[in-house]
């Protein structure tokens, strides 16, 4: 694989690289602004020279992903499926989602090809780990979208912009640290993508010294994938609870520093009796910091050959009752996309069956 990759490339270092290539650096401005804009096809970048394009196309990587398929939701939601783009290797395959609405667009992004860390509950952890990705590979799942609703007449006008990322695609960001942490440089970059920390959660099962390390130079938004209360069953749900426990995970939660207003999410995917009863509710209870932590049940997409099935909405409706009678601030995920299994890795099983 080619290191230089347009999706990643700095303005400083394509200066450089032009120069070495014989080629004028203040190309390398108009370049990125297209790139900036979402696109990294050559052919659409209708100011620089063909012999340019030639030679980027020679010495860099352009498109670090292709798009494979694309659906649509009838609630809005697309999912798509993207191959990484990698030269002399089998094809692997990650999965973006934009979830818009009417003031904001939101991108779910993969921070890896599958996932090693097997919560059992979880489809992308029943497939197989095909590593992690680059930078170039995570935020070009943004770039991707952003050009998709550049050149869609169904949005001129609307909301044409992706406002928020959440790192909540295939995978453990924090088990992919190096890269997930220059991709959040590049998204929050003042010449790039330039998104506020604010604007930007990234959702983790829990690595403890990952997450304090986020805290300490680049604290956006944290979502836990908690799961459980109880710490035998998140052995089960959550396995790498085996490593940072609840215990270890709350000493930490309690020192994320947070933004003016924000709080920390704790995703609770709500399983047929398994945790939600009200042991597992009285749990939550005593785990919950009130003043800084607020509850997410979301409502479990099941899908063929889970174990699982979700719980019924007047047992997620009562837990979340129970939550907030002890001041707890709880929603419940409505779920979306269900029409086109938007539910974590589904789309890709799908496309290899
Ligand atoms: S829930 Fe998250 S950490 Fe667990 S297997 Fe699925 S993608 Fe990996």
């Amino acid at each position: 694989m080619n290191d230089l990759s347009l999706a990643s490339i700095s303005l400083e270092t394509l200066q450089k690289c032009m120069k070495t290539w014989g080629l004028p650096a203040f190309r390398a401005k108009q370049i990125l602004d297209w790139r900036n804009k979402g696109i990294l096809d050559l052919a659409a970048m209708k100011n620089i020279p063909q012999q340019v394009k030639v030679i980027l196309e020679e010495k860099i990587q352009v498109q670090p992903l292709q798009l494979v398929s694309k659906q649509q939701s009838s609630d809005g939601t697309r999912k798509y499926l993207f191959a990484l783009n990698r030269k002399g290797q089998a094809k692997k395959h990650i999965e973006t989602v934009l979830i818009p609405e009417e003031n904001r667009g939101t991108v779910c992004i993969s921070s890896q090809a599958g996932c090693v860390l097997d919560c059992p509950f979880c489809h992308t952890g029943t497939q197989k780990f095909e590593g992690n990705l680059t930078p170039a590979e995570i935020v070009a799942q943004v770039l991707a979208v952003k050009q998709d609703l550049l050149t869609d007449p169904m949005f001129e006008g609307l909301h044409n912009q992706v406002t928020h990322i959440v790192y909540m695609g295939m995978g453990e960001p924090l088990a992919n640290e190096t890269a997930v942490f220059d991709s959040l440089a590049l998204l929050m970059a003042e010449d790039y993508l330039h998104l506020s920390r604010r604007r930007i959660t990234l959702s983790t099962s829990g690595l403890v010294p990952q997450i304090e390390r986020l805290g300490r130079e680049a604290p956006v938004n944290l979502a836990i994938s908690l799961h459980t209360a109880i710490n035998d069953l998140r052995n089960t749900l959550v396995p790498i609870n085996q490593k940072h426990d609840l215990q270890k995970l709350r000493k930490c939660l309690n020192t994320y520093p947070l933004a003016k207003k924000r709080h920390i999410t704790l995703e609770y995917v709500m399983l047929a009796d398994v945790n939600d009863d009200d042991e597992a509710l009285k749990a939550l209870v005593s785990f919950v910091n009130p003043e800084r932590e607020r509850v997410n049940l979301i409502r479990f997409n099941t899908y063929p050959g889970s174990a699982y099935q979700g719980s019924s909405s007047e047992v997620v409706d009562k837990f979340a009752k129970g939550l907030i009678s002890k001041g707890i601030r709880a929603t419940v995920r409505r779920s979306r996309g269900d029409d086109i299994m938007a539910a974590c890795g589904q789309l890709k099983t799908a496309k290899q069956s």
